[in-house]
This record gives structure tokens, sequence and C-alpha cells, in this order.
């Protein structure tokens, strides 16, 4: 069966400017050359592809990760850092919508992450101090109450926090109050996906840059095309999320990419990191438009949103968010920022990620909604264990479905924005 023969991914691009690209060596690139026989291939180096890579090496499945530009190149090596339990939606309608497992599954995904990365010893900045949902207004502090309420019913350890305390942990009397999540963390994501890749090699993955799979045919088993090599395959795992191309039919049109643009500040002078998340917490804003910060392990302020919808780097990539979070904390300006940039968030018409099956031994993964650093990581042995063992996942199998008005991204993007801004849930 033929499944697409139009090459359109551009290959070999350099690693996007950021904060981490820059204050992390870059590993040595490694393309395929030449042609290989593996029982699985996953096409993606993200969390999603290299810890399911890494959970089939451990099982002793002959393996490889097919990267069109380098591990963590995609979203994985450049978002927020924030290590956030939950899907978008509360657990009640998530229950009613994929069933109860992907509410446990989801809300235990960051212990996930923790546990993997002391097993596995991966240098990350890893820190475990908890998350803040914080709510722009009493409004939204409401749903928060309702929310936190389910929580309690559900024995999902969560704490209210009212304005008092949200202006305490934040260093802002920016909001009306707050929930606190003690499971959620933060990590440096490229350290942390370039740990992953390391760690997937080691247990015997091949892992592959500069290698991006221009067709993936199945005809008996699959036969991946890419720029040096071809790869055969009894099964593959499609990963590539928001930088998803036409390799699966259909599956760039069941998503919305997005971008999503972080800004960060010189270190921190003392008097300012005691007084912002000084435990290392990590903060979203709830609403449509999230605002989410962080100040990393080296003191810098990490503060993203909204920004350009298109590539953008440097730190005057998106004066929105510079003015807003010196609107928060006036002694940020004085600091100054020296980095920014952005990546492409996969957002789905439900706001769920989504799972398929294409021509019976392949699976797709992709639509993290912008929350997928947990849940990669907890997804990866799962799809593992379906890939190997046919074993069920938490979340159910679709069809792979168009988002409607995709075709009209980016403008479409845009006008969403818009019409949020003009509805005034988010700042
Ligand atoms: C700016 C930003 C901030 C974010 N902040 C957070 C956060 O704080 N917390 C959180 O939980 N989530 C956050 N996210 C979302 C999170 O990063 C993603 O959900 C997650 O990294 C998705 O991982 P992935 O492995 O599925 O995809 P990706 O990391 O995007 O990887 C997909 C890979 O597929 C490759 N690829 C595509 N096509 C091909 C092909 N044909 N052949 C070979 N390779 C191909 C790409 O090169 C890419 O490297 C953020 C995202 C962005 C962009």
């Amino acid at each position: 069966m033929r499944i697409f023969d139009v090459v359109r991914t551009r290959a070999g691009q350099a690693f996007p400017r950021s904060l981490y690209a820059e204050t992390h060596p870059a590993p040595e690139r490694v393309a395929l050359a030449g042609d290989l026989r593996v029982d699985i291939a996953v096409v993606g180096g993200g969390i999603l592809g290299l810890s399911t890579a890494l959970a089939l090496a451990e099982r002793g499945v002959s393996c490889c990760v097919l990267e069109a530009n380098a591990p963590g190149w995609g979203a994985s090596g450049r978002n927020g850092g924030q290590v956030n339990s939950g899907l978008k939606w509360p657990p009640s309608q998530v229950e009613r919508d994929l069933g109860s497992e992907a509410v446990t599954f989801s809300h235990a995904a960051p212990t996930r992450l923790k546990e993997l990365v002391a097993r596995l010893g991966i240098d990350c900045d890893y820190a475990n101090g908890g998350g803040y949902r914080a709510a722009l207004d009493p409004a939204a502090m409401r749903e928060l109450e309702v929310l936190g309420a389910e929580f309690e019913r559900r024995n999902i350890p969560v704490r209210m926090m009212d304005a008092d305390g949200m202006a305490a942990a934040a260093g802002t009397p920016a909001y009306a109050g707050g929930l606190y999540d003690p499971v959620a963390g933060q990590v440096n994501p490229l350290k942390y996906v370039r740990g992953l890749a390391a760690a997937a090699s080691a247990a015997g993955a091949r892992v592959f840059s500069d290698t991006p799979v221009t067709a993936a045919v199945r005809d008996g088993d699959w036969r991946l095309t890419t720029p040096h090599g071809t790869v055969r395959a009894d099964k593959v795992l499609f990963a590539t999320n928001g930088y998803s191309d036409a390799t699966v039919p259909g599956l760039r049109g069941s998503l919305l990419p997005v971008f999503s643009t972080i800004v960060a500040t010189r270190p921190l002078p003392e008097a300012l990191r005691a007084r912002i998340l000084a435990g290392r917490e990590v903060l979203y804003e709830t609403g449509l438009q999230t605002t989410y910060y962080r100040v990393d392990a080296g003191g810098r302020l990490l503060f993203g949103g909204r920004g350009p919808q298109a590539p953008a780097s440097g730190p005057g990539a998106a004066k929105r968010l510079t003015r807003l979070a010196e609107a928060l904390w006036p002694g940020v300006a004085e600091v100054g920022w020296d980095h920014g940039w952005n990546g492409r968030i996969a957002m789905t018409g439900d706001h769920y990620p989504h799972v398929h099956e294409v021509a019976e031994t392949g699976l797709v993964c992709a639509g993290f909604n912008g929350r997928g650093v947990a849940l990669t990581t907890a997804l990866g042995p799962r799809l593992a264990a379906r890939l190997v063992a046919g074993e069920d996942l938490p979340l159910p199998v679709t069809p792979i479905r168009r988002v409607p008005f995709q075709p009209f991204w980016p403008a479409g993007v845009a006008a969403v924005l818009a019409w949020h801004d003009l509805t005034g849930r988010s700042r």
C-alpha cells in the first residue's frame, strides 16, 4: 500500500537559537547512510519519539529514531520546561470524553518523568517545586474552585491559593487566586531531551539526525525513504507533532500548529529571585491564551506566551511578553532580557492528544496542545507496549479528522487569537 510520496520536510536545519541551545553543547549529529532493518522505526526525535524508543530498546526490541534535524529540534528542545499534570479539561469531562484511565494517567505523568530522570540520572536541572494555575480575575477563580473541589473528591492532592497566597508565591498582586499542584516540576527541556536520546542510544536504539522520512510505504512491512538510506520495519510510530508534514495523509490537516514564544532575562538579582517563584515552582495563567513562567536553575526568568506566528528569535522576539513581565515585576526591566525564541505546539479541535492507527501497523500520536513534556514522557512506554504487545493505551485510538479552518493557517490562528483578545478571556 502506498502511503505518501511527496518530499516536503526541510531537513538538516541548524539548531534554533534559544537560551537552552546557547548554553548546552550540541552532541554530534549522525545521519542514516545506507539501508537498515529494524523491528520498529520511530519518525521524529522529540520527547515522544525518544521515550518510546528508549522503552522499546529496554525491552530488547531493535528500533531506530529518524529525526529530520536533531533530537530535540522541535518543541521538545525549546519549550517552557514546565512539567505539568492533567489534560486541558476537568477530570469529570476527561473521564466522560476519554475514559477514567486518561485521568489517572495524565495526573501521574509528572511523577513518571521524575522517576525516569532519577533512574537514568539525566542532568536536566529537574526540580519538583510544584506548579500554580493562576486566576486573572474572580470569574476564573470561581472556575478554579470548582476544579479544586473536584480534585479533592478524586483524592488528587492540590491546594487552593487565595490572592495573598498567590502574591507571596509569584511576587505580584496580579492574581485573584490560584491552585497549587505539588507533583508539577521543571526541567531544562533541551538537556532533558538530549539525555533521553543518549539513554535510548545506550539502551540500543539507533538515533539518527538529519534524516527526514520523505516517504512511508507499507507493503508487508514498512519502507521508509530518507535522503541517504532506507529503513525497513515491521511497525512505525509517527511522532512529529507540531512539525508534522505530509508523510501521514491527513495528519497535518488534523493539527493546528500554533507558535508559542519564550523570552528570558539575564540572571535575576537575589532580591527578585527570592520574590518570584522562589521554590522553583512553575506557573501558568488560566484562560485560552496561556501565559506561563518559571525561574530556571541559573536564576533567569523564562516568560512564555503568545508571540509572532512565524519563527522568531532574540530578546526582541515578543515585545508584548517583555512588557507584560515588566508590568508584573517592575524590577525586571532593569535586569534586561537576553534571549527569545519560539516553536510550534500542535493544537487539536478538542484540546486532547490524539492517537491514530495507519495502515494497520503504523501508530500516530500527536496534538499535545502545549502540555506535552510530562505526557509524552509517560506515553513512550505505553506506546512501546502497544507496538510490541498490542496493549491498551490510556487514550482512545481514533480516526484522523481534519480541524475546521486548518487550511487557513496561519491567518486563521491570528484571527482566533484576535478574537480571544476581543472577548477578554486572556491578557
Ligand atoms: C515555545 C513552547 C513552549 C512550550 N512549553 C511547554 C511547557 O512548559 N510544558 C509542556 O508540557 N509543554 C510545553 N510545550 C509543548 C511541548 O514542548 C510539546 O508538547 C512536546 O515537546 C511534543 O513533543 P513531541 O516529541 O511530540 O514533538 P516535537 O518535539 O515537536 O518533535 C517532533 C520532531 O519531528 C521531526 N519531524 C517532523 N517531520 C519529520 C519527518 N518527516 N521525518 C523525520 N523527522 C520529522 C521534527 O524535526 C521534530 O524534531 C511547549 C511548546 C513550545 C513550542
